[in-house]
């Protein structure tokens, strides 16, 4: 069995087909599937998502959105998280380094969540570009119970190992496909067999050869068999592993 740890299924691109992505995703084995919330205007078709058996829910304030977020919404996610205590997770949240405009305004938002994470022993899921040794950083300041996962992690293994030390896991997805990410092989292959999970952060961040389509969950399969491969593992025990990991970090009941 395979999971899906962090998918965006609740997005409008797959309102037309939602049900069949499903299909296609079990027919490969990915059993069930992390959504994570991205802006409070969506987290009502995020819960909605998290009343199915094969989906669980996180809730939190993405950075990609800032311009959309107010300081209402950080009580609201208090509120929300209260009031929907299955609730696994508090993201996505993060920093996104692409957007230096925003930074402090990315921050704000970020940090908060972390507190909330914090006070509620919640594991954090994290989106984090061009800024693995500033969020790294500010991780090991606040020293969170639940640990969380670093999303989409394309770093070094230096920095993978940093994540690690701090009782986070590592979600591989798309990047890994590629077979131009050798520092990034690199630090896959040096990661225990408890620190990553598989995800692919549908509908983004297609696998090589497919850049440009809509991502969806039925492709951890292939991102399952790369990961063998450069760890020179079998895919069962890959998916074995992964699917184990997923479980305890957001101690899911499948
Ligand atoms: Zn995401």
């Amino acid at each position: 069995m395979l999971i899906d740890a962090h998918c965006h299924l609740d997005f409008p691109d797959f309102d037309a087909d939602r049900e069949a992505v499903f299909e296609r995703a079990k027919a490969e084995g990915v059993r069930h599937f992390l959504v994570p919330g991205t802006t409070r205007k969506r987290w009502p078709e995020v819960l909605a998502l998290g009343e199915r058996d094969d989906v669980d829910v996180c809730l939190g304030l993405h950075p990609y959105f800032i311009d959309e977020h107010r300081d209402a919404d950080l009580e609201a996610l208090e509120e929300a998280l209260d009031t929907n205590p299955g609730v696994v997770a508090v993201g996505e949240c993060g920093i996104d380094g692409r957007f230096e405009e925003s930074w402090d305004a990315q921050w704000h938002t970020f940090d908060a969540q972390l507190r909330i994470a914090k006070a509620r022993q919640l594991p954090v899921v994290i989106h984090c570009v061009q800024a693995n040794d500033k969020v790294a950083k500010r991780l090991r300041q606040l020293e969170l119970p639940a640990g969380g996962l670093i999303h989409a992690f394309a770093g070094s293994p230096e920095q993978a190992r940093k994540f690690l030390d701090l009782g986070f896991v590592l979600g591989l997805g798309g990047a890994v496909t590629f077979d131009r990410a050798k520092r990034l092989h690199r630090a896959v292959k040096s990661l225990p067999d408890d620190g990553y999970v598989l995800e692919t952060d549908s509908p983004d961040m297609p696998l090589a050869g497919h850049q440009g389509e809509r991502n969806e969950s039925a492709n951890v399969a292939q991102v399952c068999r790369v990961v063998a491969e450069v760890r020179e593992q079998s895919p069962e025990q890959v998916a074995a592993d992964s699917t184990a990991t997923a479980r305890r970090l957001f101690q899911l009941l499948v």
